[in-house]
């Protein structure tokens, strides 16, 4: 039976690396995929991950639709036994629709790969739906950090070096609007206080007594 597989975790989670590694295995097993990425930092139709691994992928956009792609694949007669779909948070819960309908029709394993929530802990649209229709759900647990040592579960923005919990959802690249935007990971605890690594530096004592701002 084909699954919707749902990859979820933070930005420094380690998914690419594992969408990467997920492909790499199932080919290794002689079956054929595609991947798919969305806004992925290494640029157009390019899935890289941290560790610096980077691979050619199929650019997915507001017009890209699945079952129309891959149902042309199929009619030139190519094999198509499963996707990787990296940045999945960006998809449209339409997109998200089109690869459940791959998986119960076409027989197709679909592994999306995403951030569930934004830098305002909020649901990305295209995560949600994976959520909603994913046959199974794997929260990646490698061990991404807030800088006060705990587990890192959510996503900050910080424009100018200032942590923003208001504005756009998707804010992709490093400047934008002549703004210095950047993100991090934290805990929730930190995420709530809007207390970035840098933040709590600054609050720092200028002696060298221990940081204690939890
Ligand atoms: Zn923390």
């Amino acid at each position: 039976m084909a699954e919707l597989v749902f990859f979820s975790g933070t930005m420094d989670s380690g998914k690419s690396t594992l969408a990467l590694q997920t492909d790499h295995n199932h080919r290794a097993r002689g079956r054929q995929g595609l991947i798919f990425t969305r806004d992925d930092r290494a640029g157009v139709a390019r899935l890289s991950s941290r560790l610096g691994l980077e691979v050619q992928a199929r650019e997915v956009d507001d017009d890209t639709d699945f079952w129309e792609v891959i149902g042309a694949e199929r009619r030139q007669g190519h094999l198509v036994d499963y996707l990787v779909c990296d940045e999945a948070q960006f998809y449209s819960p339409e997109q998200v629709e089109q690869l459940a309908r791959l998986v119960d029709e076409n027989e197709i394993d679909v592994f999306a790969f995403g951030i569930t929530a934004d830098f305002r802990t909020r649901l990305f649209p295209g995560s949600a739906r994976l959520v909603e229709l994913a046959d199974r759900i794997e929260v990646l647990q490698v061990q991404s950090l807030c800088w006060c040592g705990a587990r890192a579960t959510h996503n900050a923005r910080t424009v100018d070096g200032v942590m923003v919990v208001e504005g756009d959802q998707v804010v992709v690249g490093d400047v934008a609007a002549g703004a210095d935007v950047a993100y991090e990971v934290l805990c929730r605890r930190h995420h709530m206080r809007r207390m970035t690594a840098d933040a709590a530096r600054r609050l720092a004592p200028a002696s060298d007594t221990m940081l204690d701002v939890r």
